[in-house]
């Protein structure tokens, strides 16, 4: 029986974009905030509902650990639960109710519990976590456990005293981040993510985290957990814990879930050193800023570290919307950054969001000439979200629907009245997928005119389906037409 019963909210099943691509990853998050009060010597196990089907797959855990606590904790280096979607909020509501039926002491940590927090503590939860939660939350419950029920001392709670919702002072976050026990992976069903990874893809994947935080001001992204500040783990302490994946679970392949992965100066070269001084081979992927991809050097690190592929958050092909949204970027940056991680091998996937305030048809266009030109190996298409919190969020916040939160990441609906419809940016994200399927095709049969008895299957494939994309585009610039002009 443990005292702690560790949960999370975010389930892929219902998120079937992602469920469909079959990339999951374990709840990091989560997973550092068990090991962290295991390492102070509280006794915790974990039910894990990424995988599961229903939120009532957890009774039989309840029901066996008996857990004085309920603690529903999201993994803040997950993009997806900062979208804070509410088939996820309703599941965490609901996970708030059985731990309640359970005796359970319940509380929550992650992105939407602190945006949402009296609707979180009218669904029962008895305790909200704010910003980084580890510190907190062990402080929370050796108090809970000493009997003393005044919170007031424990940074970083919101509860109800009376009746009465309660905040205490902000918690700092930690420096030291090597101090940190590597994550209770132990405590995942690591099999099933294994099984689904190399039945799916041929290799296995698994997530970790190099830092916290990102100190850029984009005024639409919202970092609640790990704020403005940004902390790193040494290179040796990341790499000890890549040869632990690597020879227990037989990881090929590393997601660094970082916002910006190694901003602090020298950072990547050390990294590539301790990697080959060690012998370690994987492949990674990591999200960065185009400012900070365009010193060869650093780049010739990247790939000599491993690096496969690098996300970059582009957002716009016009300049006019980049300063809009203080991204600190500049379109011509975009393309340099792009061409030199191509000329060295490493595919470039490009994060692109539409219907910032005050774009116009001619910025939208100015992106897709941006996409056809540079020819990522991969693209993210969104529409700007406004989330509390941020910047963006006050701009438009008088503009809202009634909508204010999507129901899953593919959901996609535009929340407050941008230039042209909500129904609009809809049509214009699978056009615009259209358009780069379209492009990519046509590079291909350039090359399968040049030399057409040294291509395969695949390359033929592609080459035809520029017969599929064409007539969908033509309609598809149809319909944005008129939907132009719908009400
Ligand atoms: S660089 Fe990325 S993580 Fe940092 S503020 Fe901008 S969008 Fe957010």
């Amino acid at each position: 029986m443990s005292k702690v019963l560790f949960t999370h909210s975010y389930f892929y099943k219902f998120d079937t974009k992602q469920w469909d691509t079959k990339q999951p990853y374990p709840p990091l998050g989560t997973l550092y905030a068990a090991s962290f009060l295991r390492y102070k010597g509280i006794s915790v196990s974990l039910f894990d509902t990424n995988l599961t089907d229903s939120v009532a797959d957890i009774i039989p855990s309840l029901e066996r650990e008996k857990p004085e606590y309920l603690v529903i904790y999201d993994d803040g280096f997950n993009y997806l639960t900062k979208m804070c979607l509410t088939k996820m909020r309703e599941a965490a509501f609901e996970l708030c109710a059985l731990g309640k039926d359970h005796n359970c002491i319940v509380i929550v940590s992650g992105s939407d519990s602190m945006d949402h927090y009296e609707n979180y503590l009218d669904h029962l939860a008895d305790f909200i976590i704010t910003g980084e939660g580890e510190i907190t939350l062990n402080e929370l419950i050796h108090t809970l456990e000493s009997g003393v029920s005044n919170f007031d001392s424990i940074d970083g709670l919101i509860f109800r005293r009376n009746g009465i919702t309660t905040r205490t002072k902000k918690r700092e976050i930690l420096q030291n981040l090597d101090l940190l026990p590597f994550p209770a992976l132990d405590l995942v069903d690591i099999e099933k993510y294994i099984s689904i990874w190399v039945s799916q893809h041929g290799y296995f994947s698994l997530n970790v985290a190099t830092t916290r935080g990102c100190p850029f001001k984009c005024n639409w992204c919202a970092k609640p957990i790990y704020g403005t500040r940004y902390n790193s783990r040494t290179p040796t302490n990341v790499a000890d814990e890549l040869q632990i994946l690597i020879n227990q679970f037989g990881a090929s392949h590393f997601w660094f879930c970082d916002d910006i992965f190694g901003l602090k100066p020298g950072w990547i070269m050390e990294f590539r050193d301790i990697v080959k001084q060690r012998g370690l081979k994987f492949r990674f992927k990591i999200q960065s800023r185009v400012d900070l991809l365009l010193n060869e050097n650093t780049i010739d690190a990247l790939y000599e570290s491993g690096v496969d592929t690098v996300w970059i958050g582009a957002e716009s092909g016009s300049q006019k919307i980049l300063d809009a949204m203080d991204k600190g970027t500049s379109v011509e940056q975009i393309y340099k950054a792009t061409r030199i991680l191509k000329k060295k091998n490493i595919r470039v996937a490009l994060f692109i969001q539409l219907g910032y305030l005050g774009e116009t048809n001619e910025d939208i266009n100015k992106t897709i000439a941006m996409i056809k030109d540079l020819l990522p190996d991969d693209i993210g298409i969104s529409v700007s979200y406004p989330l509390p919190g941020t910047r963006f969020y006050e701009i438009v916040k008088n503009d809202l629907t009634v909508k204010t939160n999507w129901s899953d990441s593919d959901d996609l609906a535009m929340m407050f009245r941008s230039t042209f419809p909500p129904q609009y940016y809809k049509l214009l994200h699978r056009h615009i997928h259209n358009i780069y399927r379209l492009a990519k095709s046509l590079k291909v049969w350039k090359i399968f005119l040049t030399e057409p008895f040294k291509q395969n299957l695949s390359t033929l494939k592609t080459a035809m389906s520029a017969f599929y994309y064409m007539p969908r585009i033509f309609l598809g610039s149809i319909r944005l037409w008129i939907t132009r002009f719908e009400l």
